[in-house]
């Protein structure tokens, strides 16, 4: 029967736990999109980091078609030649000897903790279980990454929080320095905060917990869930770094849009997960691994890549060309295609204010806290869409400022 969905049904049928905005969006191509009533919007908001090729790229379009005619799923009693791809992909590409196949950043990360947590029993003895995060930081919503992020306000008023969990000050090697020790499993960081409000760390504070979790034999767990796979121009922000993990988990841009998430590890920390440790129904399921590997295949190529770097310029160009002419912007930061505005202090806390305007003059961006406009779009977002859409962000600016 024909019925058409409304916005108010979300509010009817949904649990409450978001708050979407008016506009629903049925229909998109590259970094367009358009709503119930044909209305057209740029997208800069690119799903949070996850549209990675933008809407219904043919390359993965192609992907998921083909192997939806071939084989969906299986379980992990027996194995698909879609994961195994991915997987030797992901090794191949990366300094990981292992991979982990899952559906979400959240799972990927438990994973990594689990592993962790695991390795350090295992090698050493139970007492070594303190994990090391940062205040700000987000690493999902399963009990155990919610307790590890540092966004206390996630983890309240849910019982017990799981214990032996630690929160030093996010580029700030002497507040690890004061917490580390032997009893340290591991320290889990982004490289970039992105929740947290699209903070890059510094070269000298990842080299710094490098040192220090070699130091202490610690594993160092970097969470590239949102700043990996080819959004900060090259496949991962490690590899700007130039400073390796233990321990990566990948999902959001790792699928494009189909829900995907990995953890990548070496040889010698990979074999504490011996048989049952742990899983995931869905993990390494055929659709989900056919995707990935085609958005793999297609971001880690110098094209993309090198694509990303001059529309990062082109950002921050229009970015500062707006920010010239109404002052909202205190900074422009980011790395690649995650680039994050901060509020100039006397619009301190109303970055989420521009996002119904900007919807109304047909942009779609993001936040990131409650200070930063947050932009994470296609890594192949057309340049004319980028013009197209500052010129956009521009008008709602304008009536932001005029309001304010
Ligand atoms: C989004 C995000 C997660 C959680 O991913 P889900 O797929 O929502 O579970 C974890 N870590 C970081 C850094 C993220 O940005």
């Amino acid at each position: 029967m024909a019925y058409t969905p409304t916005r108010e049904d979300f509010d009817r049928y949904m649990v409450p736990n978001y708050a979407p905005q008016k506009v629903i969006p049925v229909r998109g191509e590259g970094s367009r999109l358009w709503d119930q009533e044909g209305r057209e919007y740029i997208d800069f908001a690119g799903g949070i980091a996850v549209n990675s090729l933008g809407h219904c790229h043919p390359v993965l379009v192609n992907a998921l078609r083909e192997q939806a005619d071939k084989l969906w799923h299986l379980s992990n009693v027996y194995t698909n030649e879609p994961a195994l791809q991915l997987a030797k992909s992901l090794v191949e590409r990366t300094f990981a000897d292992k991979a982990y196949l899952c559906s979400s950043g959240g799972e990927a990360n438990e994973a990594a903790l689990k592993l962790a947590r695991r390795w350090a029993h295992d090698t050493h003895g139970a007492h070594k279980d303190k994990i090391i995060s940062f205040r700000q930081s987000f690493h999902g919503r399963t009990f155990f990454t919610v307790s590890v992020g540092g966004q206390p306000k996630y983890s309240q008023g849910f019982g017990p929080v799981p214990g032996g969990i630690l929160h030093a000050e996010f580029n700030n090697l002497d507040s690890v320095r004061e917490l580390i020790g032997d009893d340290t499993c591991a320290v889990m960081v982004e490289p970039m905060q992105g929740e947290g409000g699209i903070l890059p760390a510094t070269q000298e504070f990842l080299e710094g917990l490098r040192e220090l979790c070699d130091a202490h034999d610690a594993l160092l767990i970097y969470d590239e869930v949102q700043s990996g796979m080819g959004r900060p121009g090259t496949l991962f922000a490690y590899m700007r770094y130039g400073v390796i993990p233990d321990i990566l988990t990948s999902a959001k841009s790792l699928g494009g849009g189909f829900p995907v998430g990995a953890m990548l590890t070496t040889e010698a920390i990979a074999k504490v997960f011996t048989i049952g440790t742990h899983g995931s129904t869905y993990g390494g399921n055929a659709l989900a691994s056919a995707v990935a590997l085609a958005a793999l295949e297609t971001i880690d190529t110098p094209e993309v890549l090198e694509g990303v770097q001059r529309r990062h310029e082109l950002f921050r160009e229009h970015l500062g060309a707006i920010n010239s002419q109404y002052g909202v912007f205190q900074e422009v930061r980011g790395m690649g295609l995650l680039i994050g505005a901060q509020m100039a202090p006397q619009y301190e806390g109303r970055a989420k204010d521009i996002l119904p305007l900007a919807i109304e003059e047909g942009v779609m961006a993001l936040v990131a806290g409650p200070n930063v406009l947050r932009m994470a779009p296609s890594l192949v977002i057309p340049e004319e869409d980028i013009v197209e859409g500052m010129a956009r962000l521009e008008r709602a600016v304008a009536r932001f400022v005029e309001n304010a």
